[in-house]
């Protein structure tokens, strides 16, 4: 069933089993596992089906950390979510990710990967990706074109990518929701404040409101929040009539632990065997999979590094990557040589030419592109600005705050790939001068890939997160989280496969 909120007076109240704020990638993976059980499904959706510029507006916030993106554009704010642009690329977070790292303060889930594997392999379907089989063996066999490097693999390893059509969550699964007897979708239904019960330790109810002041209300018996990392946040922090610091944030860690995967080219990589990056090259015509290197585990620990993966990607025809490398020794110039072949440009017609100039223009290179963890960072953080938006609700102020490990990590990782490279004798790697300075200089944006995770994380001891290992908000009984905030640390895999399956685990502990 589906009704545009719209057309309700106001003081309409809704009564429901399940209230779920938000039909993004998280809320409509939940919702539709109730499609045809017996609970009545009551799925409230801010936007209409299609964008709308008042309600992106929403959106907006200030941010006053680094530099970052503009709130409003990053988010989608309408049916579907922010699937209606995102990328498609997939994988799931690895084993270790999950661990409590010495070398990573703070990190550590409550639950293990191996809990999470049948809900990994449940979330591929809906995210129309291949056999959840992410071993890099198995993908060279589909395609007998593929070679691996001859890494030294207790150094680099593979981890594999699958990549989504990308799929709209919007398109594809509204005809099923709006069909559905027991899931009723609002449209247009934004929820301003989370009301909990006289204790403070319940939800009885969420208000919604329009523009023009009309309010609903929505009872449930249980309430999540699906309404994307930040929205969640701000839900709770001004949901705070009884509870003064916001709902869930007796111990002031709703907002904390902001991270984003920092998704930047660090590096660029000039290569003797183009043809033997295959493996690590998109192939969506046929597999639509791909390696990217990674330290494998030991390495991480032993040098004290978190988890990235560097994707070797062939340099665009013009633009920065592919433009200069720096030969550094005659040895240099000579791998340039047999890299390049005839493709020096013609104010460089020798070696020594070459050599001299200490630059050399050429094919092929490739672009290093780091996806790499945030540390765990109680500062980096997002709180409520004093500015509110058009329904009156205060906006989100963003500081994201980086550490010195991150960038030690960036720059373990791709030295280690150069050294790797150059003992093969498959290429060269050049660092960019900002990743090889000792200091915290990071380029002017450093790029995220628009994945907000963190913020609401996922602990058992409500001191050290929001949410329990049932994405339930500490001290209230009724109320869950869904969406990456819950993620304590957030991997180097893009976060969308996982909160999906976090999603399908919510909806069976929902249904227990
Ligand atoms: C440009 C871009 C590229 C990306 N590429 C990738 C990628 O390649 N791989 C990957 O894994 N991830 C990618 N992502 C991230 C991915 O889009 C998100 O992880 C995913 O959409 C988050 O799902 P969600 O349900 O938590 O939030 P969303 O998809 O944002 O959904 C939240 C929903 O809640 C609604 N809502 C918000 N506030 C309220 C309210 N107060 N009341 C009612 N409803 C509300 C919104 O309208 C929306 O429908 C990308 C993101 C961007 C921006």
């Amino acid at each position: 069933m589906h009704t545009d909120a719209l057309s309700l007076p106001d003081g309409t109240q809704l009564d429901g089993d399940l209230c779920i704020v938000g039909a993004g990638a998280a809320g409509i993976a939940l919702a539709m596992e109730f499609v045809g059980t017996a609970t009545r499904v009551l799925l409230l959706e801010g936007g209409g089906f299609d964008l709308e510029g008042p309600m992106q507006a929403l959106y907006r916030g200030e941010v006053v950390g680094r530099p970052y993106y503009p709130l409003d554009a990053t988010r989608l704010h309408y049916f579907g979510g922010t699937t209606g642009h995102w990328g498609g690329f997939c994988a799931p977070l690895d084993p270790i990710d999950f661990t409590t790292r010495a070398w990573v303060p703070h990190s550590g889930w409550p639950i293990t990967r191996a809990q999470l594997d049948p809900f990994y392999a449940r979330a591929h379907p809906l995210l129309d990706l291949g056999p959840f089989d992410y071993r890099s063996a198995f993908w060279e066999q589909q395609d007998p074109r593929r070679e691996r490097l001859p890494l030294d693999r207790t150094v680099l390893e593979e981890k594999v990518w699958q990549f989504s059509a990308p799929t709209r969550f919007g398109s594809k699964f509204r005809r099923a929701l709006v069909d559905a007897p027991n899931v009723h979708l609002y449209t247009h239904a934004n929820v301003v404040s989370v009301v909990a019960n006289e204790s403070a330790r319940a939800i009885d109810a969420v208000q919604v409101r329009q523009f023009d002041g009309r309010t609903l209300r929505v009872r449930a018996t249980q309430f999540v929040l699906a309404c994307s990392t930040m929205q969640n946040v701000r839900l709770l922090l001004a949901s705070n009539d009884l509870a003064t610091t916001g709902l869930g944030n007796a111990h002031d860690q709703v907002g904390r632990y902001f991270a984003e995967h920092l998704e930047m080219p660090a590096g660029t990589a000039v290569l003797t065997r183009p043809q033997s990056m295959q493996h690590y090259a998109y192939d969506f015509g046929v597999t639509k999979a791909r390696a990217e290197l990674r330290l494998t585990d030991a390495q991480q620990q032993a040098r004290g590094v978190l988890n990235a993966t560097v994707a070797v990607e062939p340099a665009p025809e013009s633009g920065e990557a592919r433009s200069t490398f720096e030969a550094e020794s005659p040895e240099d110039v000579e791998l340039y040589r047999r890299a390049t072949k005839d493709s020096l440009t013609a104010d460089m017609k020798s070696t020594e030419q070459v050599y001299d100039a200490e630059r050399v223009r050429a094919k092929p290179f490739f672009t290093l592109m780091t996806r790499q963890e945030q540390a765990p960072n109680p500062n980096s953080r997002i709180t409520l600005s004093s500015e509110r938006d058009a329904l009156g609700v205060p906006r989100v102020r963003f500081d994201w705050q980086l550490t010195a490990l991150d960038k030690h990590s960036m720059r373990t990782l791709y030295s280690s790939v150069g050294r790797e490279f150059g003992r093969l004798g498959i290429g060269r790697v050049q660092l960019r001068d900002w990743l090889l300075s000792d200091d915290l200089t990071w380029p002017s944006l450093v790029s995220g890939g628009w994945h907000d995770t963190g913020a609401t994380r996922m602990h058992q001891d409500p001191k050290q997160g929001v949410v329990d290992a049932d994405c339930r908000v500490h001290g209230l009984g009724n109320l869950y989280l869904a969406g990456a905030g819950v993620f304590p640390t957030a991997g180097s895999a893009n976060p969308t496969l996982t909160l999906v399956a976090l999603a399908l685990r919510l909806a069976d502990r929902l249904k227990g």
